[in-house]
């Protein structure tokens, strides 16, 4: 790593690149073999060595800023409906499908498979996030497939060897001819998202229980993938299909691209607005119960975005802290001024904290069926979900600004994580939606509340703050009455809480304490910027310290 005196003009701060992004991060490792991963460390150690040498950093850059490009018609006026992507995009697919971000747990039964697989999602998203969201949706839709495969063999057949390969095959041929595949989800609808009884696309029996689909969805992105799982109306009520892209007989299935979303950010990926004629489709699941089908993928879809979120706070903070070590400011680093301290341990706890979590979680998808960790994962997932995306705006922004102007141009990285943050909190279920999730979950399901205490309590007695916490959410949650307007606050509860917890069994007692002191106690939260909690003078320095090796 270079210093400031070695670069050819004075106070500039080296590039952050060719650093590996696992071992720099003593908070993901920890996370990793606290929750069972570390039989992955080596494969992982690798992953996070590929992600940060300065070629991949830069595919990440490439693939945003050239967007892929729709081609609705070939040079004869017919309909191709393709979408182009820049080479760089391929290349990070390749790289990530041949390390199994895509299916991973799905190979390997080894306990704690999700949480290995977890951690490579987390480095993933430090360098590109459009590239996560097929990869993302494949992995969320084996369980699905699995249930299904049952009544449809098509899917051990065709369609789930080519999903779990270890490989990326980018053409538009029949899943038979391919290497591997591709899933994405197709819900959303012009007139609703998170309401999705709304539907409206229809779907008519037709040749050997395969259906046609007729209407449309307002938002259905990567769709290069080779099929969608899509909900639509039949006789029976909302149902989900499988949506292929390619016929088997190698035509083209009836799905038009409209347009591509022109999006905040998530640029590289393509997200699309499409419309079905007749297209083919077969049933998923049982008839009539498309929103219980496709909720299995869409919860591990939530799982993704609070460990990808987890990845670009990690991401920002790096950047942040790896600046102020370089940048000196009347006569001193950055780093080293009082005020800049507290602003960058403050980030750190947040940080660390939601990678904490975001494993923790992981490891409760690896828990079979009717599991305690089960019916925790229900309740925690959608209150990580709100939480951790609704604390990632704020961080990437205060991250960007620890590097000064330097921060606002492109090249840093930080606008790029600023303008990607938000899209986890709206996609998959808005933080609202994630919050009444939450409340239905804790009155509907004593077990989830049952485990979540039990979890909890593991680290009572240690920190009076965080005992007070919990003994008051532990009460709230006891008595909660269909009141919305508290969801809020009762999702926020839980994920600062199961965040605590794994800290303070954790975490050094400076990081422990300075967080359940600022996120927990009553004053906790005042006006809402990093850093406006002073840690406590001397605690902010060990903090720094151990979120990024000098
Ligand atoms: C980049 C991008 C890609 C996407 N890709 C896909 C995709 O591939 N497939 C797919 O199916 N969808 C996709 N979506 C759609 C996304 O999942 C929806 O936008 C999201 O679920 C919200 O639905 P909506 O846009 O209809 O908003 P609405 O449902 O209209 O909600 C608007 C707001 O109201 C809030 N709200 C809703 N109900 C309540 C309530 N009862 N009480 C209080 N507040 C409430 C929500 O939290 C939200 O903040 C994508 C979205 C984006 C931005």
């Amino acid at each position: 790593m270079g210093t400031a005196a070695e670069t050819p003009f004075p106070n500039q701060p080296p590039p952050y690149a060719d650093r590996n992004l696992y071992t720099d991060d003593v908070a993901l490792k920890d996370a990793l073999v606290r929750e069972g991963g570390a039989w992955a460390e080596n494969a992982i150690g690798e992953w996070g060595a590929t992600l940060g040498t300065a070629a991949v950093l830069a595919l990440g850059d490439t693939a945003n800023r050239h967007p892929p490009e729709l081609a609705t018609h070939d040079a004869r006026g017919e309909r191709i409906d393709e979408v182009r992507f820049h080479p760089a995009w391929h290349e990070l697919m390749r790289l990530a499908t041949s390390a199994g971000v895509h299916c991973l747990p799905w190979n390997d039964a080894r306990p704690g498979a999700q949480v290995a697989r977890g951690a490579m999602v987390h480095l993933h998203a430090q360098v590109e996030n459009g590239t996560q969201c097929p990869l993302t949706m494949t992995y969320a839709s084996v369980p699905v497939l699995r249930r299904a495969a049952a009544a449809f063999p098509q899917l051990e057949r065709d369609w789930l060897p080519k999903i779990l390969a270890r490989d990326y095959d980018a053409r538009a041929v029949p899943v038979a001819a391919k290497r591997s595949a591709l899933i994405g989800m197709g819900m959303t609808e012009r007139q609703g998202g998170s309401d999705v009884r709304s539907n409206r696309t229809r779907a008519v029996r037709a040749e050997d229980g395969a259906v046609r689909l007729n209407g449309h969805k307002w938002f259905f992105s990567a769709p290069q993938c080779d099929a969608h799982l899509v909900l639509a109306q039949d006789d029976a009520g909302l149902g989900c299909f499988l949506l292929p892209r390619v016929l088997p007989d190698g035509g083209k299935n009836a799905i038009r691209i409209n347009r591509l979303k022109d999006k905040l950010g998530n640029r590289s990926n393509a997200s699309a607005e499409v419309e079905f004629d007749a297209a083919l489709a077969w049933p998923i699941g049982d008839g009539g119960r498309g929103i219980a089908t496709i909720l299995e993928m869409v919860q591990h879809t939530r799982l993704d975005c609070v460990l990808a979120t987890a990845g670009m706070m990690r991401a920002a903070l790096a950047r942040a802290i790896h600046h102020a070590r370089h940048r000196v400011a009347f006569g001193r680093t950055l780093a080293t001024q009082p005020l800049m301290l507290e602003v960058l341990a403050d980030i750190a706890l947040e940080s660390e904290a939601a990678t904490a979590l975001a494993l923790r979680l992981a490891r409760a998808y690896d828990a079979p069926e009717g599991h305690p960790e089960r019916a925790l994962a229900r309740l925690v997932t959608p209150a990580a979900k709100y939480w951790v995306c609704k604390r990632g705006p704020a961080l990437a922004a205060e991250a960007m600004e620890a590097l000064g102007g330097n921060g606002y141009v492109e090249e840093s990285g930080l606008p790029r994580l600023y303008r990607e943050m938000p899209v986890n909190s709206i996609w998959e279920g808005s933080g609202n939606v994630m919050c009444l999730d939450v409340v239905r979950a804790a009155r509907r399901e004593p077990d989830g509340v049952a485990a979540l205490a039990a979890l909890l309590d593991e680290a009572r007695n240690v920190n009076s703050v965080y005992d007070a916490f919990v003994a008051a959410l532990l009460r709230e949650l006891a008595a909660l009455a269909d009141e919305t307007a508290v969801a809020r606050r009762i999702a926020q509860g839980i994920a600062t809480a199961v965040a605590a917890s794994l800290l303070l069994r954790n975490a050094p007692a400076p990081v422990a304490d300075a967080y359940c002191a600022t996120r927990l106690a009553p004053v906790a939260f005042g006006g809402g910027a990093f850093g406006a909690m002073p840690l406590r003078g001397g605690d902010a320095a060990p903090i720094v310290a151990r979120a990024l090796p000098d």
